[in-house]
């Protein structure tokens, strides 16, 4: 009986705070009975997401609760990135957040900083330990360096919470050893997982050395997560390291657009004459909570809009994959795409769908090769069609004329994601990138994803494979855990300027940073991409009830599915409230399916709206699309720099 008591108590405030509860209910009326799905309405997802954060290290004098909760978004509304790059795109998500705070007490920092003490092993200093040492206005130098294994932290954090912190929810933990009389400096460590075609372990380079982690799924056969947990921690007292550039302190700028770059300095930085004012940890720490995990990581915004081919979404999906072969004497395909591991990967991003992989070789020649020339000297290869940028637009619109031959039909599933790969020599198309996924330059529609190898990208680690699933993780909606959208101030940001510490976001366990520690897609990645696919089937079975109703549909069995589709999208909601993110989509994908299949039972044609590689010059915006995003489609010189740091 107490235990009904409570369950009906819990349910109260929950109805009272529906939004919208008089509306939906003369939806309910005019729609049939319906109560969740309303002809071309947007889809209606909330959730109040759990955020622990949890101090190891630093007491309440150090990090002030009030002043750093205060710094702390209160409601977010993700947008699709790229598209509202053309026109605001917000999803039919809103977020609101319920932060718990818990500062680590002395037994429990005894037992973590032991089991530092117990990994750690002794090295010398990374190169950028050394470059620390060798700044101006450094306030100690760093001696003695050790190497922790990251993920082994990880797990230890996400299997030994403090009490009270659910470590399946998310949760930040902001570490500091400094200090301490068992302080060492050190450095976080991922090896063993070397990239699939050049075998190079990228966790051996001091680039890679670092003082965050986090974001491994349990299914991660080489990192092992026992059990679903969604943890990150970030320690300064770590490094200092290469990623955020925060071994240097004598310089403003460091990547070198004349602007001022905003870091968190090593922890012993934070004092009276040091780089930071200590009394600037808080909002330091504050903003690392909110740039970085709850944009970027808890709750992130997608690039690109989920729902390929709306509002005909495909069940299949076939990686439709195509090399210009321009080494000769390499088959660059053959020696650096492994169709398995590609495969298997993007699949475990999306359960709902079916993948697929095929692949042709082509010669790099005409318009495609004159197009990539012209790329480096910034002149647009089809000058007649106006409002395509030269840059982009020299690699989009070659091979948007060779459509038909590069989507070659060869796979019987609904969608083909065209991947095209260029494989040149350094001499003459020297890469710019490694890969891009590119929109259509109309309405921030992904089209195709370029990929690059050289021989020169080859002997500094990379085939094509990593670079592949990455791109197609971007063409599938996701961001860099290093770039994203802070909803409250509308700000689309990318780790450089006033946002520069976001880089901190990419050391995570996740194929969509620029680590290159691992080849699959965080937890954090996962549950977003559930959350998306959520609300894209739900919308897109709004769009095409619409149609039916269009359509005049309105029989006794159409009338039952509909029914059956809106209970469908209720529990979707109710799952999506309660984090359960997996059984979300399911429910979603299986509402927007019971009214696609009524639709197709009553002849009403759903066809996709927008076909992203069809050249429409009058349609172009050229302001749109020379506004893209280029930190978040890898476009960025700075960046590739940063990755083929030694
Ligand atoms: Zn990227």
């Amino acid at each position: 009986m107490r235990r009904m008591l409570g369950i009906v108590l819990a349910l109260v405030p929950l109805l009272a705070v529906v939004p919208g509860g008089a509306a939906a209910q003369e939806q309910a009326q005019r729609g049939g009975g319906l109560r969740h799905l309303a002809p071309g309405a947007p889809a209606d997802y909330t959730e109040q997401v759990p955020v622990n954060v949890v101090f190891v290290g630093y007491d309440r004098d150090d990090v002030d609760a009030e002043a750093f909760l205060a710094d702390l978004p209160q409601t977010t509304v993700p947008v699709n990135r790229q598209p509202s790059a053309y026109a605001p795109e917000p999803l039919g998500i809103r977020y609101t957040y319920d932060y718990d705070l818990t500062y680590a007490g002395r037994r429990y920092e005894d037992r973590f900083f032991a089991e530092l003490a117990g990994l750690a092993v002794p090295e010398t200093l990374t190169a950028y330990q050394a470059l620390y040492n060798d700044q101006e206005g450094n306030v100690l130098d760093v001696a003695g360096n050790h190497h922790i294994d990251a993920p082994t932290v990880e797990r230890w954090l996400a299997e030994n919470p403090p009490r009270g912190v659910d470590t399946a929810e998310n949760t930040l933990y902001f570490i500091n050893w400094y200090g301490r009389d068992d302080f060492r400096h050190h450095v976080y460590t991922k090896l063993g997982e070397p990239d699939p075609d050049t075998g190079t372990d990228f966790g051996l380079r001091d680039s890679r050395k670092l003082i965050a982690w986090g974001g491994t799924t349990p299914d991660d056969e080489e990192s092992g997560l026992g059990r679903l947990a969604r943890v990150w921690f970030y320690d300064l007292s770590a490094g200092p390291e290469s990623f955020t550039d925060n071994w240097n302190v004598d310089d403003a700028d460091l990547d070198g657009d004349g602007e001022a770059d905003y870091r968190m300095p090593p922890i012993w930085e934070y004092t009276e004459g040091g780089y930071r004012d200590p009394a600037e940890l808080t909002p330091d720490l504050a903003k690392v909570a909110r740039y970085v995990g709850v944009n970027l990581l808890f709750t992130s915004s997608p690039l690109y809009r989920v729902d390929l081919d709306a509002p005909d979404l495909p069940e299949s999906i076939n990686l439709d994959t195509n090399t210009y072969e321009g080494l000769p004497g390499t088959d660059a395909s053959e020696a650096y795409i492994d169709p398995d591991l590609f495969v298997s990967e993007i699949a475990e991003l999306r359960p709902l769908n079916r993948f697929d992989y095929d692949h042709q070789d082509l010669p790099l020649d005409g318009d495609v090769r004159r197009c990539l020339a012209l790329f480096y000297e910034d002149e647009p290869c089809f000058p007649e069609l106006e409002g395509y940028p030269a840059a982009y637009g020299n690699l989009y619109l070659p091979n948007a004329l060779l459509a038909e031959v590069l989507l070659d039909g060869e796979s019987s599933a609904d969608y083909e994601l065209p991947n095209i790969n260029y494989a040149v020599s350094d001499e003459e198309f020297p890469p710019p990138f490694l890969g891009l996924a590119d929109d259509d330059y109309r309405t921030g529609t992904q089209s195709f994803t370029y990929n690059f190898v050289s021989p020169g990208l080859v002997e500094a680690g990379y085939g094509l494979t990593t670079t592949l699933i990455h791109e197609d993780g971007h063409h599938l909606g996701l961001s860099h855990p290093m770039d994203g959208y802070d909803s409250e101030t509308g700000v689309d940001y990318g780790p450089s300027g006033p946002f520069y510490f976001a880089w901190s976001g990419t050391e995570s366990n996740s194929m969509m940073s620029y680590v290159d520690l691992n080849w699959d897609f965080s937890q954090f990645d996962r549950d977003n991409s559930n959350r998306f696919l959520a609300e894209a089937y739900a919308k897109n079975a709004n769009r095409v009830l619409a149609l039916i109703q269009a359509a005049g549909g309105d029989d006794a069995r159409t009338n039952l599915a509909l029914r059956v589709a809106d209970a469908r999208v209720g529990l979707s909601e109710r799952e999506f409230a309660a984090h359960r993110y997996d059984r979300a989509a399911a429910n979603a994908e299986r509402a927007y399916r019971t009214v696609a299949a009524a639709a197709e039972r009553l002849g009403v044609p759903v066809e996709r709206a927008v076909d992203p590689l069809a050249i429409d010059a009058g349609a172009v915006d050229a302001e749109a699309a020379a506004a893209k995003i280029p930190y978040a489609l890898d476009a960025v010189d700075f960046a590739l720099r940063k990755r083929l740091a030694p």
